[in-house]
This record gives C-alpha cells, structure tokens and sequence, in this order.
C-alpha cells in the first residue's frame, strides 16, 4: 500500500510490453541499441533512484503517525515490498540487458554454412586483402551471415550450379554499419592508397565516393545482399570472370563486353567470350532463384523480396 503508483505502474507496463525494451522511453527501437540502448539504461538508473526516494519519503511520513508497535511493522512491511518490487524490475533488466543480443536483429540471420554447406568461404572483409588493405570494423569471425530468406535462397542457387559442376564462393554478405563507416572514413583519407595498385589503379581516389563506389549506405547492411562468384570443382580454382572482386572501374559492370539481358557477347577489349559467358552464367543463376544483380558489379545480387528492405542492422559479423 506504500508502493508508489509508479512503481506499480512501470511494472504494469513491463509486464504488459511488447518485450522489446525494460521500459518505453522514447528513443528506443528493436534494433538501434547503439543509439538508444546507452540512453534507456541511464533514464532507468535515475527513475529507480527518484522511485525509491519517493517510497522512502512517504513511508516516513505516514509511520510518523503511528504507534511505534504499528510503525514497526509497517515500516519493515513497507521495506519488504519496496526490496521486492525493485528486486523484480532490475531483474527483469538485467534479464533484458543479457539478452540484449537477441534484440538487435540477429535473430532474423543465419549462418550461411549452416544452411548451405556447399559454399566455399573467402570472407575478404576480415582478411586485410581487400581495397583499404586492413581488416574491417564489424568483421570478428570469418563467417557470412545472411537473412534466412536471403540463405534459402541461396541454397537454391548453389544445388543448382552444383549440377553444373560449380560451387557458390562467397565473399561477402551481411555487412554491418560500422563496416560501412569504416569504408567511407578510409575513403575520406586521400593519404591512404596502399591498395591502389590491386583495387583502383585507374582511379584517382577522390572519385571513390563522388562516382559511388563508396557510400554512406549499403544494401549488404539489410542483411539479404551477396557477393560471390563460382567455383569449378574439376579445376579447383574460381571460374575466370575477366574482372575481381572489388575492382573499381567499369570493367565490373555486367554490361562490359555484351547485353547482359541477352547473353550477347560484343567483343571488347579486356573480356573474352568465354568470361562475359561465365559472368552471365551466375547472374542467370542467381537470377533464376530470386536475386536481382547490380549494374555496377557482377559479384553483386540482392533478394529481390528482402525481408528488411529499410533496416541497416548494426551487430557484427560472427557466428552465432
Ligand atoms: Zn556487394
């Protein structure tokens, strides 16, 4: 009876929520703990302590009107339930807070591998051979993480290729924020041009982020984006695109060297028949099982019904 309504009543809601946060301030959402999460925890610090105050206070008023047998009791009543009911909304906090990872989105992902043991991994973001010549933020483990969508789908893709007598090699999937940060810091930087000579040598590096080969955003970020190319299992190497991974030019478009919507090889310098053909013979894959490809990159292709299409989740590349 000494518990203060608002105990009461942040209880009440905890109980009743949607079980997304420990209590509804604004500046929460489902997957934004980088920026809400610091917040909720520190409003929840100060209510508890104004909230225990408050009980505290009126608990000594109203014993000041008792007897001192009654007082007595009522006070150690009052305690009781004032250690009880706090006991239960730190609890249900720390309960929130542990499982704090469930709450960022990861729940929707699933390990690649584990859906499609057939691919074969070369996860370039953790490794430092890759365009900023270091291992990136957000990469702990050398694993690809996609939507569960995006991976049944993908499974589809490689029982397919697999008849062909080709296996899905994977170098990218889900990419978190900080990733992407990482990228647009290093594309700020005009010093840095360690991989130039691999990555970009006809480029100047001004024009990365002006002509979008680095942006603020990426679609791998929502969790359904790949990119790969395909294994020739006779061959045990890639099959030869005419063009790697992460090269930036106009040599990585689909349309170099022919009509992509076609299949029309055009002779070009710098791709041969045979390549333009094996670029074509994964994005016809990829295409037949629901991805759509990227005019910029033949590596590249995204569920065409992506689970998340405006979600850019932020927790980090690691199995889980
Ligand atoms: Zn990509």
């Amino acid at each position: 009876m000494f518990l203060s309504s608002g105990v009461k009543k942040l209880y009440k809601n905890r109980v009743k929520g949607k079980g997304e946060a420990c209590f509804s301030f604004p500046g929460t959402n489902n997957f934004g703990r980088a920026e809400g999460y610091g917040k909720t925890s520190e409003m929840q610090k100060k209510s508890l302590f104004f909230l225990v105050v408050y009980s505290f206070m009126v608990t000594f008023v109203k014993v000041l009107h008792f007897k001192l047998f009654m007082r007595k009791i009522l006070f150690w009543v009052v305690v009781t339930f004032a250690a009880l009911a706090l006991a239960i909304i730190v609890d249900r906090c720390a309960g929130k807070q542990s499982a704090g990872p469930a709450n960022d989105g990861r729940e929707n992902f699933v390990v690649i591998t584990d859906v499609v043991p057939d691919a074969i991994l070369e996860i370039r973001y953790f490794s430092t051979y890759n365009f900023v010549g270091s291992r990136i933020d957000g990469y702990e483990e050398p694993v690809a993480l996609l939507t569960r969508e995006a991976a049944d789908s993908l499974r589809a893709v490689s029982d397919d290729v697999k008849q062909l007598g080709y296996r899905l090699k994977i170098y990218d999937a889900y990419r978190p924020q900080k990733a992407v940060d990482h990228f647009v810091r290093w594309a700020a930087n005009m010093t840095d041009t360690l991989m130039k000579p691999y990555f970009y040598p006809d480029l100047d590096k001004h024009v990365l982020f002006p002509q979008g080969y680095i942006a603020e955003k990426s679609g791998h970020t929502r969790g359904s984006t790949i990119d790969l190319t395909l294994f020739d299992m006779k061959m045990e190497k890639e099959l030869d695109m005419g063009g790697t991974f992460d090269f930036f030019g106009l040599q990585s478009h689909p349309s170099f060297g022919g009509n992509p919507d076609t299949q029309q090889y055009v002779p070009t310098e710098g791709i041969t028949a045979e390549q333009f053909a094996n670029r074509m013979t994964l994005r016809l894959a990829m295409m037949r099982h629901g991805f759509k490809p990227l005019d910029e990159e033949w590596w590249h292709f995204t569920l065409r019904n992506e689970p998340f299409p405006d979600t850019y989740f932020t927790f980090p590349v690691k199995s889980f």
